[in-house]
């Protein structure tokens, strides 16, 4: 399989809101990546879709690239999908959905039930695109949300596995070919660092499934790698290939 990471933009956020309970202060710069997945087993498939021109200005992503673009570079069109993997229903992961008219929206059901409630209030709701959620009732009801209840093999090496802890129905990407695993933590882990230091963000669902999902990214990945949600540090480890577009290396680097 060629997994490749589409970085749409990125943002300078305060180290705080990255690092509950952490000391220190300042800022800490993330980058929006979304991930395709292509492979001689599979159409091509996305997980997460990135987001508007109208999203990055009002949340201050600089850099910004289009998803479309960033999909072209990657050989791909938005047309062609059929597939989406969305790891939870945020704004820099679910955004855009009518870009991808044949696409199923693969979507914890967790995360669908908690973004259409009605009445949701508290800031945690502001997390979600409301443009975009609001799109979600709509697909539903014409049956392109595939809603996944825990953990689900899509299809031959595609594993999603539920963790929760960020968002509550948060899953991390488990993928699979002859020669490696590779995991995609999402927000599980916006940075390696989370994960290593068992450090959630300040955005918490469930502060306990957090933690239990750090363990699940180690456990799956095993052997093989993984990858976080936003950490700029990940592009050493993915080969350039054609501006804000990356590749996973076919084999894993020693
Ligand atoms: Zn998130």
């Amino acid at each position: 399989v060629d997994i490749f990471a589409c970085v749409i933009g990125s943002a300078l956020r305060r180290r705080e809101s990255m690092f509950h309970l952490a000391p220190g202060d300042g800022q800490i710069r993330l980058v929006y990546p979304f991930w395709v997945v292509a492979g001689a087993m599979t159409a091509p498939f996305l997980v997460d879709t990135g987001f508007g021109a109208d999203v990055a200005g009002l949340r201050g992503v600089e850099e910004y690239l289009d998803p479309t673009e960033a999909l072209a570079r990657a050989g791909v069109s938005p047309q062609d999908i059929d597939l989406v993997v969305i790891s939870h229903l945020h704004y820099d992961h679910f955004g855009t959905p009518e870009r991808f008219p044949k696409a199923t929206f693969a979507i914890q059901r967790e995360d669908v039930e908690y973004y259409t409630r009605r009445g949701l209030r508290h800031p945690f709701r502001t997390l979600g695109d409301a443009k975009s959620l609001e799109q979600l009732a709509a697909l539903r009801s014409a049956g392109r949300i595939r809603e996944l209840h825990g953990d689900v093999t899509l299809t031959r090496g595609v594993r999603c596995v539920l963790v929760g802890g960020h968002s509550p129905g948060m899953q991390i990407v488990v993928l699979d070919d002859r020669q490696s695993r590779t995991v995609l933590a999402c927000d599980a882990s916006h940075f390696y660092q989370n994960l290593e230091t068992r450090t959630p963000t300040a955005l918490v669902h469930d502060y306990e499934a957090y933690q239990r999902g750090f363990e699940t990214v180690e456990r799956q990945t095993g052997a093989g790698r993984w990858f976080p949600g936003h950490d700029p540090a990940m592009l050493e480890r993915l080969e350039p290939v054609a501006g804000a577009v990356y590749r996973v290396p076919r084999e894993p680097r020693g």
